[in-house]
């Protein structure tokens, strides 16, 4: 492939990540872009961010705004695009209205577009026709024999060159096919002078220099068009990388807003690591082969390939986005893990010595959050109340627990403030418990005592955290 003038030398794979402002980064569109941008990444090529905006209808406020810091919290670095500039800049459609006339200008020229010269009701009234005679509605079929002068008023129209079948290849859905009945005279320019998005991205691919266009398979049924415009053009279109959807966990449909699809920026809220969202996602379709699932993004842009990418939809799991998670979390410092769980704790109990336990117990941070709201922390801070009763282990009686209880006493007591660690304290209680019919008669009530739960960290651990004093005074208050 040629050398691109775009700036950056051998450019020989440019990709553009191309979002509407419509107020949602869908986990499904910020995985294209991932795949776009891993695609840059491993050619050491250019990955471009445009906005089409040319509906106005569907934009939503704030929109681009939002695109920019989810990437930027992804790492997804582009090299040109808004807030960056580049050799094509602006690279938002809205203000790039002259240089589509201009391609319009083109068509129009070579006798490939035409104004249209019906009103919106006459074209409507095509449709019912159509579908009264259970007929697909073309609207080629009702060409003007001439055309007039185009003035911008009404709606510019391609004049498809030729009808006939087209056949491509796509570099993940493979040989692809169409008959003419997918070709058709669509609008170029509507009549409020935007461009629609089926031309508007053609120009800006051609302009851009775009190499492979990677996006969603719902593009697929609109290739011919597209196909034929690059033909009136005269220019060679780019190569296509067509996703899969990302699928709903139960069932055969697309993953929705309904399904639970988040923003992405959502996930960041709840403490989810962009390194795991950028993993996980890779993962929904591609794979390169081989057991190991955990990738940083530096790895994953040296064995990113688009052609394994996997032709079918995979499916949505939070679980096992959780589980990369966890695993993306063991990858992080020391100092970063005890900051972030830190901060997740609320004021009163940010206390290091918990890290570990809470460590073990999370996959995301805001798991922090719902261990702290349903209590599971509050026995770190203030002694447990709870019925005597429950000190006993099964058909144990209330005696016998006492014993032991003052037999671990005494055996603590033996230790040190400075010896209290989790080794020496399970030393010490193990050997009155292996001394017992069952060790459950000193662990459970040692563990209730200083938790007052079923289940919790094992007694050992928490005794070390709670510190020899309060580790003794919960004890005795057990048995008094
Ligand atoms: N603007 C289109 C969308 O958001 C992008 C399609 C493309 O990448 O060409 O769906």
């Amino acid at each position: 492939m040629s050398e691109k003038d775009t700036g950056k030398k051998n450019a020989s794979v440019v990709t553009r990540f191309a979002p509407s402002p419509t107020g949602f980064m869908h986990v499904g569109g910020v995985r294209t872009a991932l795949f776009a941008w891993l695609w840059a990444r491993k050619n050491n090529g250019i990955f471009i961010l445009r906005i089409e905006d040319t509906d106005k209808e569907r934009e939503v406020e704030g929109s681009i705004e939002h695109i920019i810091e989810s990437l930027k919290w992804l790492g997804l670095d582009f090299d040109y695009g808004p807030e960056k500039d580049g050799p094509n800049a602006p690279y938002i459609q809205s203000e790039r209205l002259e240089i589509y006339k201009k391609y319009a200008q083109t068509l129009i020229e070579k006798g490939f577009a035409y104004a249209d010269p019906y009103t919106g009701d006459e074209v409507e009234k095509f449709r019912k026709a159509a579908e009264e005679n259970k007929k697909p509605f073309l609207y080629r079929e009702h060409r003007p024999k001439t055309f007039e002068v185009w003035d911008g008023a009404k709606p510019l129209r391609f004049k498809t060159p030729e009808i006939k079948s087209y056949k491509w290849n796509d570099l993940v859905q493979g040989d692809l096919s169409a008959g003419p009945e997918a070709l058709d005279d669509f609008i170029l320019i509507k009549s409020d002078g935007f461009p629609t998005y089926n031309f508007a991205h053609i120009v800006d691919d051609i302009e851009m220099q775009v190499t492979h266009v990677v996006r969603g398979q719902e593009f697929i049924s609109s290739t011919p068009k597209y196909l034929s415009v690059y033909e009136a053009l005269g220019v060679t279109p780019p190569l296509y990388a067509s996703m899969p959807h990302i699928m709903a966990t139960g069932g055969n449909k697309k993953l929705s807003k309904r399904d639970g699809a988040k923003d992405i920026l959502d996930y960041k809220k709840e403490g989810y690591l962009a390194e795991t969202m950028i993993n996980y996602l890779a993962f929904l379709g591609f794979n390169p082969g081989g057991e190991r699932e955990i990738f940083t993004p530096e790895e994953l842009i040296k064995v990113f390939e688009l052609n394994r990418i996997q032709r079918s939809g995979a499916k949505w799991n939070d679980e096992k986005l959780d589980w990369f998670n966890k695993e993306h979390i063991k990858l992080l410092p020391k100092e970063e893990i005890e900051k972030n769980i830190l901060e997740w704790l609320p004021p009163e109990m940010k206390n290091p010595k918990i890290i570990p336990v809470i460590l073990e117990r999370i996959s995301k941070w805001s798991d922090i959050t719902n261990m702290v709201g349903a209590g599971e922390l509050d026995f770190f801070f203030k002694a447990p109340e709870y019925a005597k009763e429950k000190l006993i282990y099964k058909n144990s009686s209330l005696e016998k627990i006492t014993g032991n209880l003052k037999s671990a006493i005494k055996a603590l007591e033996s230790l040190s403030e400075n010896n209290f660690t989790v080794e020496n304290i399970k030393t010490e209680l193990m050997k009155i418990a292996d001394s017992l019919d069952n060790r459950g008669e000193l662990l459970h009530p040692v563990r209730f005592a200083l938790s007052g739960l079923d289940k919790s960290p094992d007694p050992f651990v928490i005794a070390s955290i709670l510190g020899k004093n309060e580790t003794l005074s919960r004890l005795q208050k057990a048995i008094t």
